[in-house]
């Protein structure tokens, strides 16, 4: 967010909240909290699915996607590995400014088809997170081969399940199939040590980022709405979903610019 648009809202919440300074001491001294929590790590995560024309909300459209990237682009926004995310938390390693987290869910082609270019075009990568058994079997879904394409460019090709199915649904023995078998097959085709997981459904409990952590992984996302900050659970890390809407670029941009805020004051948390 641009610091001119962060201090006008900044002023228009404070006029908002002059009377109540008078009537309450607990209010001020929240305010002061917020102002601490100015210096921490802000880092959004988008989240997609499919980037086609399909006019379901799972599927933003490729010019949508395309006017977004070009918002990042011209504003300010930049993008960011999993592996930068990783060592910020972990090791305070510093982050760019505004730090951005593109990720995709599922492993559809038309990550590769229709939203590979486009984020060629602006010199970003994103993270995938497949599903290994859908991969080579249904046409809809990403190939292996062009997986170590995407890899080759910078694109990290990670872990959300091999079957899709919610964890909490599943049995120990189960789950530790999803999330073993998965790493290992990725692990395997693309020569790689998988470090990252997203929840399928984003369900998911503290058994089962217990177990997610004991199989090698260094974070996992869920669909947790809001930022990631120092408070975050690296293994249940927020994301902020954007979809396809009636004015997609209006709730994109809210999405991007209004979070923070909103959750400071507690508003949008969960
Ligand atoms: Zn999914």
């Amino acid at each position: 967010m641009s610091h001119s648009l962060l201090k006008k809202i900044l002023l228009l919440i404070f006029l908002c909240l002059i009377p109540v300074f008078f009537s309450s001491p607990h209010i001020i001294s929240k305010t002061a909290a917020m102002a601490d929590s100015e210096f921490q790590p802000n880092i959004i995560v988008l989240n997609y699915h499919k980037i086609d024309n399909k006019n379901i909300s799972l599927s933003v459209l490729p010019q949508d996607f395309d006017k977004q990237m070009a918002y990042l682009k011209n504003n300010d926004y930049h993008v960011i590995t999993p592996d930068d995310l990783y060592e910020n938390l972990e090791h305070n390693k510093e982050l760019p400014a505004n730090p951005v987290l593109i990720t995709f869910d599922d492993g559809y082609k038309d990550n590769y088809v229709n939203a590979y270019p486009i984020l060629k075009k602006y010199g970003f990568s994103a993270t995938i997170f497949v599903i290994t058994s859908f991969l080579d079997k249904y046409p809809n879904y990403l190939t292996w081969d062009q997986c170590k394409e995407l890899k080759k460019h910078g694109f990290y090709i990670e872990s959300h399940t091999v079957t899709h199915r919610s964890l909490t649904s599943l049995s120990n023995k189960q789950i530790e199939s999803e999330i073993v078998n998965s790493k290992k097959a990725l692990d395997e085709r693309l020569q790689q040590d998988t470090h990252y997981f997203a929840y399928p459904t984003g369900t998911y409990n503290l058994y089962i980022a217990k177990m997610i952590k004991n199989a090698g992984y260094r974070a996992a996302f869920s669909i947790k709405y809001g930022n990631v900050t120092n408070d975050s659970n690296i293994f249940a890390l927020e994301r902020i979903p954007i979809f396809h809407t009636a004015n997609t670029f209006k709730s994109f941009y809210r999405r991007l610019n209004y979070v923070p805020l909103f959750e400071k004051i507690g508003w949008m948390k969960n």
